[in-house]
């Protein structure tokens, strides 16, 4: 397939200027902001999966100004997918990941800019508060990487969180680390925006189950489809999140596991708007996090950990007793006024884990045109609208930041 010329343009300033001014930006990653070059090359590419990997790269690459088909088992913004949760949250603290604190940073400008684009209202700016008993060496490292990146933060002692915070009982948590730019996407509502975006650009959306079919030289010929017939195209991408170990188990079996987890969102008191947005941000610490309670839904709460393997096609989404008590055991603790509150809603999502919890964006090892992207590994979701540009580049063989394509690469 012969490549176009672009010039990158995924790059929001701000991120990438503070890490030049901190040094970190080597010569061949700086931004260029001149805009796109085009050559006459029209590539045809189908994305498999229309969740935040999938549905942001085929929007990118219909933009870009190829024939683009997004083909989804169960359609954009579906409750099996991973991305098809009422709410994910972005923030830039990310331990000492700076790659991907960065790559936030970047997606929170372009969030910004794509909730006006799609002028449909899909962010609430909560703040976060990250818990810990004391200057952990991952909260040390948070707070450096916010340096780096100046990214706005406060430290907060637990005298602080107690005056500043009385709906919450800091018993146990010596430190907050509250980072006041975070906030809280609504995930489903995103995905059907990005899908209707990339409809209304001139691409072609299809509901339909698809599996890699014909090889021919190491190339990917097509897809064949549940109905029978096939789809061809001269690159593909496979952005099948917690599915892909099923559809490629020799590569990604053993790479991506798929455990279960329990969400679950408690009533709050009647009158009581103290755990509602925008009145307490986001919080986590060690077993659980969770938002305040946005449109009435309830205040969310998340365990770390929670069930093994899930099969995200036939599995029942019902949560466990389990997860009910432990959660209620920790809000007697933290949150005691929720104590004795209801479940108002509840919903049971998979993670799609890799080990190391790096993202896989990388060329199937024997297709050569074949893009394999997913391990969002419970942190994907936000990236989308600029992750979705660089595995664009990545389908289309263009040039793209050497330190993030290393992290993300299948032989690690
Ligand atoms: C409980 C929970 C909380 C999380 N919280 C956050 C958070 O706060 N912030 C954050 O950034 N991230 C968070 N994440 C992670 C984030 O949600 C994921 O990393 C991201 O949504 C993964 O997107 P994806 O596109 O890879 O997969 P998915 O969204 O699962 O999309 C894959 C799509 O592929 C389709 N598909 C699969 N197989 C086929 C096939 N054969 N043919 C056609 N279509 C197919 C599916 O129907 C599906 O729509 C969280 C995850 C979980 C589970």
């Amino acid at each position: 397939m012969q490549r176009r010329t672009f010039l990158h343009a995924m790059s929001a300033p701000l991120g990438l200027a503070a890490l030049d001014r901190a040094g970190l930006v080597p010569a061949s990653v700086r931004p260029v902001s001149a805009p796109a070059i085009r050559t006459n090359q029209r590539s045809s590419v189908v994305v498999i999966g229309a969740g935040a990997f999938g549905g942001w790269t085929a929007l990118h690459l219909r933009e870009m100004g190829h024939d683009v088909t997004l083909v989804d088992a169960y359609g954009p913004g579906n409750s099996r997918a991973t991305s098809g949760d009422e709410t994910r949250q972005i923030r830039c603290g990310y331990g000492d990941r700076l790659l991907y604190a960065r790559s936030a940073l970047r997606a929170m400008t372009a969030w910004r800019e794509r909730e006006q684009q799609f002028g449909v209202a899909l962010l609430n700016p909560t703040g976060r508060l990250q818990l810990a008993p004391d200057w952990t060496p991952s909260l040390k490292a948070t707070q450096s990487t916010l340096t780096t990146l100046g990214v706005p933060f406060e430290a907060l002692t637990d005298g602080e969180m107690r005056k500043r915070y009385p709906q919450m009982n800091p018993d146990g948590m010596g430190v907050g680390l509250l980072e006041p730019g975070a906030m809280v996407i609504r995930a489903k509502q995103a995905m059907l925006a990005v899908s209707q975006a990339f409809v209304k650009a001139g691409g072609t959306l299809r509901v339909a189950r698809v599996q890699p079919s014909t090889v021919t030289g190491g190339r990917l010929v097509d897809l064949r489809v549940d109905d029978g017939s096939r789809l061809t195209a001269d690159a593909f991408v496979f952005a099948c999140g917690p599915w892909l170990p099923k559809l490629f188990p020799g590569v990604l079996g053993a790479r991506i596991q798929v455990p279960g987890r329990d969400v679950l969102y408690f009533g709050l008191p009647a009158g009581d708007q103290h755990l509602a947005f925008p009145n307490f941000p986001n919080f986590s610490e060690e077993r659980y996090y969770g938002f305040a309670s946005i449109d009435g839904r309830g205040f969310k709460v998340c365990p770390t950990s929670g069930t093994t393997s899930f099969d995200p096609d036939v599995d029942e989404r019902v949560i466990s007793a389990t997860e009910v008590r432990r959660a209620r055991a920790y809000l007697a603790q933290r949150f005691p006024s929720l104590a004795n509150q209801p479940i108002t809603e509840s919903r049971v999502c998979q993670l799609e884990n890799t080990a190391d919890e790096h993202f896989i964006i990388d060329r199937h090892p024997e297709m050569a045109n074949v893009l394999l992207a997913g391990g969002g590994s419970g942190h994907g979701f936000k990236h989308g609208p600029v992750i979705g540009g660089y595995i664009a580049k990545r389908a289309l063989g263009e040039q793209t930041e050497s330190d993030f394509d290393h992290m993300v690469r299948l032989a690690r």
